[in-house]
């Protein structure tokens, strides 16, 4: 059985690039028929937040990644840590460690002068127990001192290294905590994972984690090392690139399918597929398509995506979308349209759902003030007339129609011989207070006829204004 896990340590919020880590788990473990396992990787207990767990926890919820097992926390799971620590000490693969600090500093000290790789030397790899307990102290373990270690790499490669390089790590500290490597070894035999997929700044680790594996006998997981993801200018991803949270994406009105899309494609490929829906991600992810060298982060893509999913998916489907962000900027909709033809209107021209929510404001709310830059250049002396005109006619419409309403803007355009945009774009500035919109019958009828009207009335007064201070 096929079984990945995400371990997240909440040290820090849900990033993009843990977000493709869990994505590519997540896909491996469905597209094998296998199982995904989330595992908090909580040890370090000083920046270790209650708020970072929520925020990962969240974020995968949001992503509807869902788990199979967990998630599990590494803090419920010390005893189990220490059992193994004791039946280590006591069969000779681990040993007590009591160098002071000052020890330490001076060992590396003296080997950086010999410019040697500064390492743990061994000191206390021989003692006898019993003649050293003589105050604070850790627990190494035995790294075997010869030969070397293969990590086959389903994404790098075969990579040897000599075990004469790696020295004894510590794997319980002073205050009986076990560290990283120690605990994501226990945890990966204990749950039986099969595949390890994770950043390749976890190399390094990893022949000291498969020397640990042989030492629990049980056999290694199969490792990937994903990439790292750069920034556009090719730093490695950072906050400067945007968003950090992956809540922040929600906040900014992306969907999720379409955060994963763009994150599945950034180091894994599928000839030149660009969209892939979540079932057909689960059809193709497969480890040899995943790339080797690091991608780029490009937002312009994400946006691309974000609306291209926009555009394709129902309406209906994407109603709870706008729903949340209308809710998040304020927006009162008890009188207005329905949000599926704010939907059909707007998808062409925004690329998330907080530019749709903005744009759309004015379907359901009053504003305050037509914008000044746009009054300036559109509601001018010489449309008075023609606006007012206008005016009365739809004021007459009795059924309010995108047909009856373009024929009436028509008509009177005609009536005053200007063309259709001449009239059609104080109009829409009048009743939206902004210059951009969907076109203008759409966007009357979605604003309704009591609505505009009250508006055209107030952009004449505007106009009127304009004449007297002439
Ligand atoms: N907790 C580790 C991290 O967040 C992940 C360890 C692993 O995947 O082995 O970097
Ligand atoms: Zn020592």
């Amino acid at each position: 059985m096929i079984r990945t896990r995400f371990a997240p340590s909440p040290t820090g919020v849900l990033h993009l690039g843990s977000v493709r880590t869990a994505l590519f788990c997540w896909l491996y473990a469905k597209h094998s028929g296998g199982q995904f396992i989330l595992r908090i990787e909580d040890t370090d207990k000083e920046r270790s937040t209650k708020d970072n767990v929520n925020a990962i926890l969240e974020g995968m919820n949001w992503l509807g990644m869902d788990c199979d097992e967990g998630p599990i926390y590494q803090t419920d799971r010390f005893n189990r840590y220490h059992e193994v620590a004791d039946d280590w000490l006591k069969s000779k693969k681990a040993y007590r460690c009591y160098c002071s600090k000052d020890e330490l500093d001076a060992m590396r000290e003296k080997q950086r002068e010999k410019g040697e790789k500064t390492r743990y030397n061994g000191n206390c790899r021989n003692l006898k127990y019993d003649e050293s307990e003589k105050g604070d102290f850790v627990l190494r373990f035995k790294n075997p001192l010869s030969g070397q270690v293969l990590v086959s790499d389903q994404v790098r490669g075969d990579v040897i290294f000599e075990n004469h390089e790696l020295d004894d790590l510590v794997i319980v500290r002073t205050d009986g905590s076990p560290t990283y490597n120690f605990a994501v070894v226990i945890d990966d035999a204990d749950m039986a994972i099969s595949h390890v997929i994770r950043g390749d700044d976890h190399l390094n680790n990893t022949p000291r984690q498969m020397n640990m594996f042989e030492a629990l006998g049980v056999r290694a997981p199969v490792y990937s090392h994903l990439p790292m993801i750069l920034g556009d200018d090719g730093a490695k991803l950072s906050k400067r690139h945007g968003a950090v949270d992956i809540r922040d994406y929600r906040e900014q009105g992306f969907i999720p399918e379409a955060v994963l899309n763009y994150l599945v494609r950034l180091g894994w490929s599928y000839g030149d597929q660009e969209i892939f829906s979540i079932e057909e991600m689960t059809k193709l992810f497969d480890l040899p398509g995943i790339n080797q060298s690091a991608s780029a982060f490009s937002g312009d893509k994400l946006l691309w995506l974000n609306q291209e999913y926009m555009m394709n998916a129902s309406a209906e489907s994407l109603v709870p979308h706008l729903e949340y962000h209308m809710n998040l900027i304020g927006i009162d909709r008890s009188e207005g349209p329905d949000l599926t033809e704010i939907i059909e209107a707007y998808r062409e021209r925004a690329e998330t759902f907080i530019q749709m929510a903005e744009a759309c404001r004015y379907c359901y709310e009053e504003f305050d003030e037509i914008d000044p830059k746009a009054t300036k250049k559109h509601l001018r002396p010489v449309i008075l007339e023609p606006i007012e005109a206008l005016y009365l006619r739809l004021q007459l419409l009795e059924e309010w129609s995108q047909e009856m309403i373009i024929t009436s803007v028509n008509e009177v355009a005609s009536n005053f011989d200007i063309n259709m945009g001449k009239l059609g774009q104080p109009l829409r500035v009048a009743v939206t207070g902004v210059s951009a919109s969907p076109p203008i019958d759409i966007t009357l009828c979605l604003i309704g006829k009591e609505r505009t009207l009250k508006r055209l009335e107030r952009a004449i007064e505007v106009i009127k204004k304009r004449i007297e201070l002439s």
